[in-house]
């Protein structure tokens, strides 16, 4: 059965879309068929109604979280939505996403998260834009690096707790390049474990 919210730890997580913009090398969608034992495969994207009834009381997790398979900002309408309905209910909200969703939709979109979203975690994952292409294959091509750098100033702005992340496959001197990123735009920065 498809999986519309999983719980990690104390969160609760949204799994919105499979869509991507990106094809990173290490990305779960790639290699993997679920992801601790859900599968996370979509047969069709799920309403509204059907994540906050899947969600039930947000207040029984330590965050909700905008996650994947996919990147959640793809159906922003629909986020929007929900964050409004949850965060009603008390809940703390988050959004783990690629940084793309201005070049996805064509418009600065970060002043719509203020109020609805607490918390945002970003994927730099290289520390520029060549590289970024290499391990990211985005949609966008080398402008999305820029445009990841931008969205992240934009969400500092809005959202209370912003973070620069990237997953520990990189070499050392390549997160201490992506943490100087994170220093520079004075956002919080986090290595991620890389999962099988
Ligand atoms: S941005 Fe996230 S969901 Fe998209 S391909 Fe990369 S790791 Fe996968």
């Amino acid at each position: 059965m498809q999986q519309t919210v999983y719980e990690v730890g104390k969160n609760l997580y949204i799994n919105l879309t499979n869509r991507c913009t990106n094809r990173c090398s290490f990305c779960l969608r790639e290699n993997e068929d679920g992801y601790k034992g859900y599968d996370l495969w979509l047969d069709r994207e799920p309403s509204v109604q059907e994540v906050i009834e899947a969600v039930g009381d947000p207040k029984k997790y330590k965050e909700i979280v905008f996650c994947g398979y996919g990147e959640p900002m793809m159906r922003l309408d629909e986020l929007l939505e929900i964050s409004r309905v949850l965060k009603s209910k008390g809940a703390r909200v988050r959004i783990n996403t690629n940084g793309q969703a201005n070049l996805i939709h064509g418009r600065n979109v970060v002043p719509e998260l203020a109020g609805l979203i607490d918390a945002v975690s970003i994927s730099l994952n290289a520390p520029d834009a060549e590289r970024y292409v290499k391990v990211c294959d985005p949609k966008f091509g080398e402008r999305s690096f820029d445009a990841i750098l931008e969205f992240t100033a934009e969400c500092k702005k809005y959202i209370p707790d912003v973070t620069l992340t990237v997953v520990n496959v990189l070499s050392p001197e390549d997160i201490e390049r992506c943490k100087a990123i994170a220093d520079k735009l004075g956002v919080g920065f986090r290595v991620r474990e890389y999962e099988r």
